[in-house]
């Protein structure tokens, strides 16, 4: 009993290994494979090749990133020169800063730390903020201990979303954001056609999971959208508060476009 067992779990083990092989080979190459009576379902589009790319290691950028910052020197913002550099990071000083260049849909990594000597309370402790497109504030600040209206926290769409959690190290730790965001689009004559869309990972952690927002973020307004164009630099605030940046990049997000494709394949 025991060996017809082992024998089938034999047959079972080779049949999926099997199996996996052939899709493996076939969804490479492109062509419906028949195994036994079953034949592959192949997508009716060829798909380029996605570009191969380094991912980074800790710290450093993959290889199709924009360097915004890499700890020497701002000057891919407008008014960079205005913040201080000191070991391999910027302090925010005097005013915002916003990027020469600008961008639509992308990834945005940032990292971030309040100054370790707690001080101030509320909005007054650590505040700085990445505005998106210049426009929309996810924002900075030391939210380790420190109470304040939940959508006004660091890693919230300020005022429209809080983060769903407070990942928030201690004041001082360096912290890391990267946000994947989808911009608003317009047609000719201003009508929002499709709102914008942010995903944010705290440290690490999924915080925002792909957020409607309903326009601008403003201290005084309600939001609501007034067209602008797809691309628009990104901003760094100044709040009055001394909070420290490094290893800021950003990568365009293009989508894959495929062909259509020719390969017979399971009709509709
Ligand atoms: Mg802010």
């Amino acid at each position: 009993m025991q060996s017809l067992l082992s024998r089938r779990l034999v047959r079972f083990v080779n049949f999926t290994l099997l199996f996996t092989a052939v899709l493996a080979i076939s969804s490479h190459v492109g062509s419906p494979q028949l195994f036994g009576d079953v034949l592959e379902y192949v997508a009716p589009v060829v798909w380029p090749q996605p570009p191969i790319i380094q991912p980074g290691t800790a710290g450093s950028p993959p290889s199709d990133a924009i360097v915004l910052f890499d700890g020497k020197d701002l000057s891919a913002f407008k008014g960079g020169e205005d913040w201080k550099i000191k070991d391999g990071y910027a302090i925010t000083d005097k005013h915002d800063i916003d990027t020469k260049q600008a961008f639509g849909d992308c990834q945005i990594h940032v990292e971030w730390a309040t100054p370790e000597k707690v001080e101030g309370r509320g909005q007054g402790r650590g505040n700085s903020g990445v505005y998106i497109m210049g426009l929309y504030e996810i924002q900075v600040l030391d939210s380790y201990n420190n109470d304040t209206y939940y959508d006004g926290q660091a890693a919230g769409v300020y005022k429209q979303h809080p983060p769903m959690v407070n990942a928030c190290r201690k004041p001082g730790e360096w912290q890391t954001y990267d946000i994947l965001w989808e911009g608003p689009k317009f047609d000719a004559q201003g009508k929002l056609l499709k709102p914008a869309y942010v995903t944010i990972l705290h440290n690490g952690v999924v915080v925002q999971n792909h957020f409607e927002l309903t326009g601008g973020t403003s201290w005084t307004e309600k939001p609501h959208y007034t067209a602008h164009p797809d691309k628009l630099p990104l901003r760094l605030q100044y709040h009055y508060n001394q909070t420290r940046f490094r290893n800021i990049w950003i990568r365009e997000i293009k989508d894959i476009v495929g062909k259509p494709g020719n390969n017979p394949h399971h009709p509709d």
